[in-house]
Formats: structure tokens, C-alpha cells, sequence
């Protein structure tokens, strides 16, 4: 499949208040976000022209961008308007959103402090292009070298880009040894995340997950937490060593991107049941399908 690089694809993005081609959503190579990683985004889907919790994402966003020390120039009632336009205006049906707040090109030095903070909101057509049943197989992980730092030595809690600098080298890593995608452990040792999803896994009917302690509590994991205890299924949040996953019966990813997908083997550990996942995919498009 050939995929258009994002920069020269056609339509309209809403930056910094206006609407532009979207050839023109350019910034200067000088500017504070690319070269000390000031910037805070969201991924949003679109599913039947509606968008899936637009307000929560949005309110992240801000809340992301005031971690970092950024004052987003807008309302949030601005942000979430902007967003619903730029939708119609691509005659998106099923897509993704990409907003993205950085700090400018005023000053270029560590401390920025004065330069001014700048928002864009870019969405694009994603159809699903796997079939339920090519899901079903799962993905294969390796676990990351790397940790998921501690709150200490990182803002954890904002989907901040800098944070995603060792999910691209573990997810590269990954996949130049044919696996999918990479578990990130913290640093502690817990079972985290994966590089852009949340986990979770099915032992004894129960489903189980690593409390989101050092790392984005997805609003599909929230979503799916949801599901789950409306259908009576037992909902564990705790700290799990690796070897916690030597006698699950199903795990499964769950994040904007993946939605929810379960995980066939991650290094020796295999996952072959699939019984809640396919009740909890179930559930989960039938919410989306109707917002
Ligand atoms: N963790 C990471 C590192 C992510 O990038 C994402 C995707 N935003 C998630 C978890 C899942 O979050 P959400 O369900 O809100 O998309």
C-alpha cells in the first residue's frame, strides 16, 4: 500500500485560530517544540462522521500542554469547535485526529518561558483495513529494553511527545526482530504498556491490568473498564510482575489507534482464548458505533 507522506496530502488544517491548505501548516526548523520536544498532541477517531469522546480528549490536551508549562491561546469551546469543523471540512467518515499545541520559535534556548504556545488540529481519512477475523490472530511482543520512567523523572501523566522518544526506539527494535509491537516495562519492573496502547489480561475470568501509576490512563482503557463492569466482569488495577503472564488465558491491547486487539504471544508467554475479548470488541463497537 502506498501512503501519501503526511505533508503532501490535500485539504485543510486548523492552525493557530485559521483555517490553511494544508501545504501551508508549516512552522520555521527554528522553533522550541522540534528542538526541545515542548509539545503535548492527542489522537482522536472519528467513527460514522461522529468523534469519539471529543471533549475528554481535548480536556487531556489542555491539561497535557499545563503539565509542560504551555497556556493554550484558546477555550476549550474554541478547540472542540475547531475540531468538529475541521471534520466536516475533510468529509471524514472514518478517520483520525491529530491535535498538536508546541511552543514557538521566540526564543531558542531551554528556557522559553515568554515564547508563545501554538495549536493545530489535523484529521485524516483511517478506515478499518484488517477484517475482524485477521484481529482475531492477535499480535506478537517482545518486551522493550527500555522503561517507562518514573514520575519523577518525567511528566507521565500528559501525552507529552517527548515521553514517545523510547516507544519509536523499542517499537523499531520490535519490529526489526519481526514482532509486532514491544511491552514496556517501568521501572520498577512492572508490565506497563505497550508503545502507544494500554494492556490487559484475562486470568480466571477476571480482567487485569497495570495501575496506571507512571503511564497515560488511556481513555479506551477507561472505556473498556467501563464495559466491563457493566457486564459483571471482576476489574483488577495492580502492579504486575512479568511473570504474572505465565497462566493468563487472554490479553489484549486497548488505546485510540488499536482500539482494542488482542495480543497473540508476548516472548514465551502465549495467549490463546479469546472468549471476553470477542465480547468486550463487541461491546466496544456497538458504544462507538453509537455516540
Ligand atoms: N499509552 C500510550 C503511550 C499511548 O500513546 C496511548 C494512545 N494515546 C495510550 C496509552 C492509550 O490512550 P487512549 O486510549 O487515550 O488513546
Amino acid at each position: 500500500m502506498q501512503l501519501i507522506p503526511f505533508d503532501k496530502r490535500d485539504g485543510f488544517i486548523w492552525m493557530n485560530g485559521k483555517f490553511c491548505d494544508w501545504g501551508q501548516a508549516k512552522v520555521h526548523i527554528l522553533n522550541h517544540g522540534l528542538h526541545y520536544a515542548s509539545s503535548v498532541f492527542e489522537g482522536i477517531r472519528v467513527y460514522n462522521k461522529k468523534i469519539f469522546k471529543l471533549d475528554d480528549h481535548i480536556q487531556r490536551l489542555i491539561d497535557s500542554a499545563n503539565i509542560l508549562d504551555l497556556s493554550i491561546p484558546f477555550t476549550k469551546e474554541q478547540i472542540i469547535e475547531s475540531t468538529i469543523e475541521i471534520v466536516k471540512k475533510q468529509e471524514i467518515i472514518n478517520g483520525y485526529i491529530r491535535p498538536i499545541v508546541w511552543r514557538g520559535s521566540e526564543m531558542m534556548a531551554i528556557s522559553a518561558k515568554n515564547a508563545t504556545t501554538n495549536i493545530a488540529v489535523a484529521a485524516w481519512a483511517w478506515p478499518s483495513y484488517f477484517s475482524p477475523e485477521q484481529i482475531l490472530k492477535g499480535i506478537r511482543m517482545t518486551t522493550s529494553e527500555w522503561s517507562r520512567p518514573s514520575p519523577k523523572s518525567a511528566p507521565t501523566d500528559s501525552k507529552a511527545a517527548g515521553l514517545y522518544m523510547i516507544c519509536s526506539l523499542s517499537k523499531h527494535k520490535a519490529e526489526s526482530k519481526g514482532f509486532d509491537d514491544a511491552l514496556m516495562l517501568d521501572y520498577r519492573g512492572y508490565i506497563a504498556e505497550a508503545t502507544g496502547a494500554n494492556i490487559f489480561f484475562i486470568k480466571e475470568k477476571k480482567l487485569i491490568t497495570p495501575k496506571a501509576d507512571c503511564f497515560l490512563n488511556g481513555i479506551t482503557r477507561q472505556t473498556v473498564i467501563e464495559i466491563a463492569k457493566k457486564l459483571d466482569i471482576t476489574v483488577e488495577e495492580k502492579h504486575l510482575e512479568p511473570i504474572f503472564m505465565k497462566n493468563c488465558d487472554e490479553a489484549f491491547l486497548t488505546g485510540t489507534a488499536v482500539e482494542i486487539t488482542p495480543i497473540q504471544s508476548i516472548d514465551e508467554y502465549s495467549f490463546k482464548n479469546r472468549t471476553i475479548i470477542k465480547i468486550l470488541m463487541k461491546e466496544f463497537q456497538n458504544l462507538v458505533n453509537n455516540i
